[in-house]
């Protein structure tokens, strides 16, 4: 029954671990996934999230009973004011539905399942051209067509191409989704200023199109909660139906323990009853209910404000060692004249750097240093330390000038 079954081909990112793990050269780095990592390049545990987890544990009132299939209401409820505001009017008018979610691609998931039942199983899911590859794998998965591209980034300046874009999305047809990176561009580190977010949000509001936010790096861009998510509210302000995503894999360093959750927000009040339903009967399907272990340590650093501080304190700390490797990876290849500018190294935002290599570049960094990054070039720059910059700058410019 088994045997004519092809292999799938890797992962264009998880692959890319594989591969490292099986490298046994000692100088080896590990640039490709982003998680971020100390200036020892060790995984780590947010001591916030260490003692609300020892606390748990030691809780005797603390089970393994079943969340709902909606999820830990705190933890929804808390989610929806992270990154729509306290003061959103779409709470305030109870227009909005929050469901826990199996991180930000379980989010993406429960969503799009959603689109695809009911609005409809045709819409077609614009994506920027450069984007998280998954988003090509989730969005035909929950019963789509495969996705459509938006021009994002002008090449030449590094930037948002915002006419461009503008021009792509005015002729997406009405009630098309339209997938916006809500801070951090991954992998292209460009965000659009203010002024282009208001003119995505005309053209999004003039065409009736369904913007879907996808928010896994909230706190990461910046360093502040609420300028990272200040996108997001425009539109809420706006009066749009919306969706938004949102992980906190990054913020919270919960990588595996898979937290996140799915909002609907509704321009109009009514359905939430409705959508709320038809959320948890696409989850009973898919998984049941989600885990509680992550979501109770989340909601529990939300909810309190002593530790909510502590956290934004954490944030601030991961955000500032990234800004700091990207100037020194930029003063290193800048002294060792690197042909080429690199100062976009330090413009971009967020956990990556899109630092213009090649594939072959890539390739060739991989092979001769044992450097390994995704293929379009993209760099997490939470995986550099103060030991590794220099070598990184050296095989970059062997790379630039082979
Ligand atoms: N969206 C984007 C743009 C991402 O970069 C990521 C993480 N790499 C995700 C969604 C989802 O990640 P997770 O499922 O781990 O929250």
């Amino acid at each position: 029954i088994f045997s004519t079954i092809p292999t799938a081909p890797p992962d264009a990112i998880l692959g890319l671990t594989t591969q490292f793990r099986a490298d046994r050269d000692p100088r080896k780095v590990n640039l490709g996934v982003g998680a971020y990592r100390t200036s020892d390049n060790q995984p780590y545990v947010l001591p916030v999230v260490r003692r609300v987890e020892e606390q748990l544990a030691s809780d005797q009132s603390t089970t393994h009973e079943y969340l709902p299939q909606d999820g830990l209401k705190s933890f929804c409820d808390a989610s929806a004011r992270l990154i729509l505001g306290p003061n959103s009017p779409a709470i305030a008018d109870a227009r909005t539905t929050t469901v826990q979610a199996l991180s930000g691609t379980g989010a993406l998931r429960v969503g799009l399942t959603f689109v695809a039942r009911f609005i409809s199983p045709n819409t077609n899911v614009y994506v920027p051209k450069q984007t998280w590859s998954n988003h090509r794998n989730v969005v035909p998965a929950s019963g789509l067509p495969p996705t459509v591209d938006y021009r994002y980034l002008d090449s030449a300046t590094g930037q948002v191409d915002i006419e461009a874009l503008v021009q792509d999305l005015e002729a997406a047809p009405p009630r098309s989704v339209i997938l916006l990176h809500g801070c951090a561009h991954n992998p292209t580190g460009a965000d659009p200023t203010k002024e282009q977010w208001m003119q995505i949000l005309d053209v999004v509001k003039r065409r009736n199109l369904l913007p879907f936010f996808d928010n896994a790096y909230q706190g990461f861009a910046s360093g502040s909660l609420e300028t990272d998510a200040w996108s997001v509210r425009a539109f809420v302000d706006a009066g749009l139906d919306m969706l938004v995503a949102q992980s906190y894999a990054k913020n919270m360093g919960m990588y595996g323990e898979r937290v996140g959750a799915l909002t609907v927000v509704a321009s109009e009040k009514g359905a939430e009853d409705a959508i709320r339903s038809q959320l948890k009967a696409i989850i009973r399907a898919m998984y049941s209910s989600p885990p509680k272990h992550g979501a109770l340590i989340v909601a529990t650093i939300l909810e309190d404000e002593k530790l909510f501080k502590e956290w934004e304190g954490e944030l601030t700390k991961m955000s500032g060692r990234i800004n700091d490797m990207r100037v020194k990876l930029k003063a290193a290849l800048e002294k060792i004249g690197t042909p080429g500018t690199w100062d976009h190294i330090t413009g971009q935002i967020g956990m990556f750097s899109y630092t213009g290599l090649t594939s072959q570049q890539v390739a060739f960094m991989r092979e001769k240093y044992h450097v390994y990054m995704t293929s379009n070039g993209r760099i997490s720059m939470a995986g550099l330390t103060d030991d590794t910059v220099q070598y990184v700058a050296d095989a970059m410019k062997d790379a630039v000038v082979s």
